[in-house]
């Protein structure tokens, strides 16, 4: 029976694993990222005594380039992560190990994760987002990874901004108040002078999180006509975060979109991970199940 290998590489750490699926993992190692030559090395080295694996899938941290028919495919682009720009990503496992290798976007991956053993199954259209350290989307359309010129850049997404609610003029490099800069976990905790996970309950953190989450997610909605939208990374372990967001989704589509997924089935349709933290490594190894067929 073949072995899958899986690499979900993070900007602050990297999970290596082998196996066939979410009940059969065999080895799994998990590092801090490093420099590109050592942590690479360390994945190429745990395959070669863990493995052999049949492919390696790649779940990356981004901006990638993902075109096979692309001079830089395979490679990490345009990252601000020190000493990552520019590397072949692919080129270096692939030579290394010499077997095919599949490369997506880390919230691609777990979306694909998701869709085959999660709370995706089934469905040809829909989101994964995570909200964490950035914010990320990607899923599937009709049944295919969103790709095209590059890749989905949801977290980059404007958003309205009051200022006299919120003054916090936002923490991306690029656009200052798109999605990221207003509500990844990095965000919050500059606005509110906290770490989201001291956070209390009845933070007003919470309440404005849930509004610009809901404001993005029917944007989303009315552009992709997702079947579903999975809301992973560490904020949205703040339990009750998901209903608030549910209803301020709901309020923000102020009953346009007139389908019973959204007017009567708001818990299944925003929708926790199945997987939870495993997504993404389990991404990975669907991403070489791909690469092999
Ligand atoms: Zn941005």
């Amino acid at each position: 029976m073949a072995l899958w290998g899986g690499i979900e590489a993070g900007g602050t750490k990297f999970v290596c694993a082998v196996g066939t699926g979410p009940d059969d993992i065999r080895h799994e190692i998990r590092y801090p990222t490093g420099s590109p030559d050592e942590t690479l090395a360390t994945a190429v080295e745990f395959f070669k005594l863990r493995g052999p694996a049949d492919a390696v899938g790649i779940a990356s941290f981004g901006p990638i380039d993902p075109n096979p028919a692309s001079s830089a495919y395979g490679h990490i682009t345009t990252t601000p992560k020190e000493g990552w720009a520019n590397v072949d990503f692919v080129g270096a496992v692939q030579s290394a190990l010499d077997v095919p290798v599949g490369f997506d976007t880390d919230v691609n991956a777990a979306a694909l994760g998701e869709w085959k053993w999660g709370a995706a199954q089934g469905l040809d259209t829909f989101l994964y987002l995570t909200v964490g350290t950035g914010i990320g989307g990607g899923g599937l359309a009709n049944g295919k990874p969103m790709r095209g010129l590059l890749h989905p850049e949801m977290g980059h997404i404007a958003l309205p901004r009051d200022p006299s609610v919120d003054p916090f003029e936002g923490v991306c490099p690029y656009h200052g108040d798109c999605l990221e800069g207003l509500a990844s976990g990095p965000a919050i905790q500059a606005r509110w002078g906290t770490p989201v996970e001291e956070l209390l309950d009845e933070h007003p953190a919470w309440e404005l999180e849930a509004h610009y989450l809901g404001a993005a997610l029917a944007s989303f909605i009315c552009v992709l006509s997702p079947q579903r939208i999975v809301l992973g990374g560490g904020v949205m372990k703040h339990a009750p975060l998901i209903r608030a967001v549910r209803k301020e989704t709901r309020a923000r589509l102020n009953g346009y979109i007139q389908s019973p997924a959204i007017l009567e089935e708001m818990e299944r349709y925003i929708a926790a991970p199945a997987l939870g933290d495993r997504s993404g490594v389990l991404g990975a190894i669907a991403l070489a199940q791909g690469a092999a067929s």
